[in-house]
């Protein structure tokens, strides 16, 4: 197959813990242009499997690729330049920052600028307008200008996307994003997502099957620690080894 074609690719990933293995030997692809979701029980390893594609955890054995190349030994910086980003948690949204003011950081991060240039280029009409379209966008221009940290869980999670969309990646990690939400925003965000899906790949864990459902071209279940099944919504959820292993048989 070419190699572009898949965005992320796991060879005989594996990530022990004190000789525990949360993933073990899982081979992973994330077709490029995919919406892919990993679902399974508690347990799982699917935050582990996120977190060795994400560069978070360093894995015990196997490889990661990035279009083709080997990126095992990369950073989280390094990806982040080669366009792969992951939706941060809270923790990444500046409190002490207006809305605004957290689009318009993550813009100039976007572009490999730091935050110390925030206050001379924020007046620049041309980071003006983008941030603006992208509050509009992700429903936040009413509260531009509160401080991110006023904010609700559920807005903040919605700003969360927004900074993580405003970096321009092309291969869009999210772990989780429906967690903690109400229904409304709920769906807010996954209109949100499959948006943000338009042109790029994404990859998210989530426990929403709901949402799942609607929104994954492509679906692995793991158990575990290992793949069980991999394919379509209505593929993996017909198969009884995948009922059973959430029904703890
Ligand atoms: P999931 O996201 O599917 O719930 P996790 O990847 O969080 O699963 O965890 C998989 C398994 O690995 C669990 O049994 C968990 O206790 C274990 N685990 C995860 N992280 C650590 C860690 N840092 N140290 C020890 N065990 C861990």
């Amino acid at each position: 197959m070419d190699r572009a074609a898949h965005a992320l690719e796991a060879r005989s990933l594996s990530r022990e813990f004190n000789g525990f293995f949360a993933v073990r030997d899982v081979d992973f692809r994330l077709r490029r242009g995919s919406m892919h979701a990993v679902i399974g029980p508690n347990g799982a390893g699917k935050t582990t499997l996120f977190n060795l594609l994400t560069k978070y955890l360093a894995p015990s054995h196997g490889s990661i690729l990035h279009e083709g190349e080997d990126v095992t030994r990369l950073g989280m910086a390094a990806m982040a330049k080669r366009g792969v980003a992951r939706s941060f948690q809270i923790s990444a949204v500046f409190s002490g920052l207006s809305v605004r003011e957290n689009v318009e950081l993550a813009l100039l991060r976007g572009r490999g600028l730091g935050w110390s240039l925030l206050g001379r280029i924020s007046s620049h009409p041309a980071l003006i307008d983008e941030a603006d379209a992208l509050l509009r966008r992700f429903g936040l221009s009413e509260q531009a200008d509160a401080l991110a940290g006023n904010l609700s869980y559920g807005r903040k999670r919605v700003l969360e996307l927004a900074t993580t969309l405003a970096l321009e990646p092309s291969v869009l990690l999210l772990d989780e994003p429906m967690a903690g939400l109400g229904r409304e925003d709920i769906e807010r965000v996954t209109g949100l997502i499959r948006e943000m899906g338009e042109g790029r790949t994404v990859l998210l864990v989530e426990h929403n099957m709901k949402v799942v459902a609607e929104l994954a071209d492509t679906i692995t279940v793991m158990v575990r620690g290992q793949v069980l099944a991999e394919g379509t919504y209505e593929a993996v959820s017909s198969r009884p080894d995948v009922m059973a292993a959430y029904t703890g048989e």
